[in-house]
């Protein structure tokens, strides 16, 4: 479960401050398939790059299955973020490293045998499709293949939680379609937690179960996704 209280972040600068966030509370069961739905500039990434600290908060906790994420020292957070899998909207992938490589980083940083590495990279690439690619250069990927890829990786540690920033905007329809269809199945395979956000509608009602719609740094909505398509 993935519980944030009181959650607050502003953006400084010279001349002003920009509020990102204000006093966000939210529950996420473990399981579930949560979407953060908004316009641009609401406060989405800034709340999802919190969860794993990619952005620091000015105050508040979050807490991903019974560790306080907000108040880890720095090794503390280094180990904590290998059970947090992140995938992002450009993929980030490294383009000078196979897929195989890319894969089994996370791996490396965490200490693992090569016969392990290699055996759970393979695992990861029959897991999302792709069991003929290890040897490629992610420039030789379609971008669906790309995001494969991020799962992959995202998942190769065996997370607590899968963390999806906006993975599907830059796919089109279709390829969005299949990511989709697959983050569903990978969710009911190994219970995965996922937490999306998205500024497409059609995207939360594919997949979400439950959902919170922020506006300007608030939640101003939130439930299970039937009730809010039914009762708009
Ligand atoms: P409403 O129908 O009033 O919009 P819900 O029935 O969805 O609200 O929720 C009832 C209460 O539980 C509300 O106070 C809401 O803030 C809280 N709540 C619902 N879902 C969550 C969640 N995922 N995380 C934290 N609080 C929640
Ligand atoms: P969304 O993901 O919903 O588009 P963001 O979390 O990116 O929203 O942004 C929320 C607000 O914070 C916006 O007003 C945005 O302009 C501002 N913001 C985001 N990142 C920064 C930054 N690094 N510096 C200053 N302001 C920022």
């Amino acid at each position: 479960m993935i519980v944030i209280k009181n959650l607050n972040k502003a953006y400084r600068t010279a001349t002003n401050t920009v509020t990102a966030l204000e006093n966000i509370n939210l529950e996420i069961q473990k399981g579930d398939i949560f979407g953060i739905i908004g316009f641009s500039g609401a406060g989405k990434s800034t709340l999802i790059r919190c969860l794993n600290r990619l952005e620091e908060p000015d105050s508040g906790s979050i807490e991903i299955e019974g560790r306080i994420i907000t108040e880890l020292n720095h090794k503390e957070l280094q180990q904590a973020r290998q059970k947090i899998g992140m995938i992002f909207q450009q993929f980030n992938l490294l383009d000078a490293k196979t897929v195989f490589e890319n894969i089994a980083f996370p791996l490396k940083v965490a200490g693992h045998s090569k016969p392990y590495i290699r055996q759970r990279v393979r695992e990861m690439l029959e897991l999302v499709g792709l069991p003929d690619k290890e040897n490629a250069y992610p420039s030789q990927l379609s971008g669906g293949q790309k995001q494969r890829v991020g799962i992959a990786r995202a998942l190769v540690n065996n997370p607590d939680v899968l963390l999806c920033d906006e993975a599907t905007s830059a796919l089109d329809p279709q390829t969005t379609h299949s990511i989709l269809e697959l983050l569903q199945d990978i969710n009911r395979k190994l219970n995965l937690t996922i937490v999306l956000i998205t500024h497409e509608l059609d995207v939360l009602q594919h997949i979400c179960r439950n959902m919170a719609v922020i506006e300007n740094g608030r939640i101003v909505e939130r439930g299970s996704v039937d009730k809010f398509f039914l009762n708009p």
